[in-house]
């Protein structure tokens, strides 16, 4: 264990670092600071709120999209069976793809999406400009999977002093607004 400040050598069970004398952080105060953190500002847990309201909008806006352009793609095995022709492990890989794609394009060019419009919110950079092509890759990469998502989202509150960025988000040095 070392500490986050200085870097210096700790014990196991000390609180404090013996050198510079940081608070030593364990997992568990963070995970402590994270849910007190979200009791007692009720702006993060608006925040949140609409991030999960905008993306629900846009995945909905993303599978109709995919199912569609798939039903084009695949023609004859729609029309020999409308309702088997997705198959189940290629549908979500194709919507992954397609989320990818969508939110760089989206961000990159009007630094919202349909779902943060809905929401009023949009994504810059952490000194407030618009997000570059390489910015919006690296913080949409994550939604080509739910759980990877996830693990950005976590990773993100878990690790960032900012409770508002995603991991990527810190990675790539945006922020949503
Ligand atoms: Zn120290």
């Amino acid at each position: 264990m070392y500490c986050s400040k200085c870097g210096e050598k700790l014990d196991e069970n000390s609180k404090f670092c013996t050198k510079c004398g940081t608070p030593v952080t364990t997992a568990e105060t963070k995970a402590n600071n994270v849910v007190e953190s979200f009791e007692k500002d009720p702006q993060l847990q608006d925040h949140w709120i609409k991030r999960v309201i905008a993306y629900i909008i846009d995945s909905i806006i993303i599978n109709i999209a995919t199912g569609i352009l798939l039903a084009v793609a695949l023609f004859p095995a729609f029309i020999a069976n409308p309702f088997g022709y997705i198959n189940v492990t290629s549908f979500p890989f194709a919507s992954g793809i397609a989320a990818v794609i969508y939110f760089v394009v989206a961000e990159t060019v009007y630094g919202t999406s349909i779902g943060k419009t809905f929401m009023m919110l949009k994504v810059v950079t952490v000194s407030g400009e618009k997000v570059t092509f390489e910015k919006a890759v690296i913080r949409n990469i994550s939604k080509v999977y739910p759980v990877l998502l996830l693990l950005d989202v976590v990773g993100g509150v878990f690790a960032t002093s900012d409770m508002r960025q995603k991991y990527s988000d810190q990675i790539a040095n945006t922020k949503v607004v």
